[in-house]
């Protein structure tokens, strides 16, 4: 039997958190990883009652939807919400971070950061991950793990 690595494992479930996003724009997944267990999961979506993009359109300030939170965010809130440390963890996401997710993921004390695409990779972001010692890899997700699912049918 194939085994899928731990790297494609956490990036696969990356991307199907990301599947519940609930705005057009894009679909973005986070899991926070600690010592090899999965610790939460974000995607980009509205603040928790609020009306979903899906349902009532982006919100869009300066080509930005600001009705969203962002993968990361809820990933690193829901630890805060039910009081999961957060400090020396690792994250996966399937686009690199803007810049208000690097600065919470810095803040939050995650020290390595796996992602999948490159995204608008604002200097400034690259910068404070490089001043704060946290580690970006790009992880593309594979193809290889994929068909495994598939062969689970
Ligand atoms: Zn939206
Ligand atoms: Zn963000």
């Amino acid at each position: 039997m194939e085994r899928i690595s731990w790297h494609q494992y956490f990036m696969a479930q990356t991307h199907l958190i990301a599947l519940r996003s609930t705005c057009e724009r894009l679909t973005v997944g986070a899991t926070i990883v600690r010592d090899k267990r999965i610790i939460a999961g974000g995607y980009n979506g509205s603040v928790s009652g609020s009306a979903h993009c899906t349902d009532a359109g982006c919100y869009v300030i300066d080509n930005h939807c600001v009705r969203t939170v962002h993968a990361e965010m809820n990933a690193v809130l829901q630890c805060a919400k039910f009081g999961v440390p957060t400090d020396g963890a690792e994250i996966y996401v399937t686009h690199f971070p803007c810049l208000q997710c690097t600065k919470s993921v810095i803040q939050a004390g995650i020290k390595k950061v796996y992602y999948a695409k490159d995204y608008k990779n604002h200097p400034y972001a690259i910068e404070l991950f490089r001043e704060a010692g946290v580690e970006t890899v790009h992880v593309p997700l594979d193809e290889d793990a994929l068909a495994l699912v598939h062969k689970l049918e």
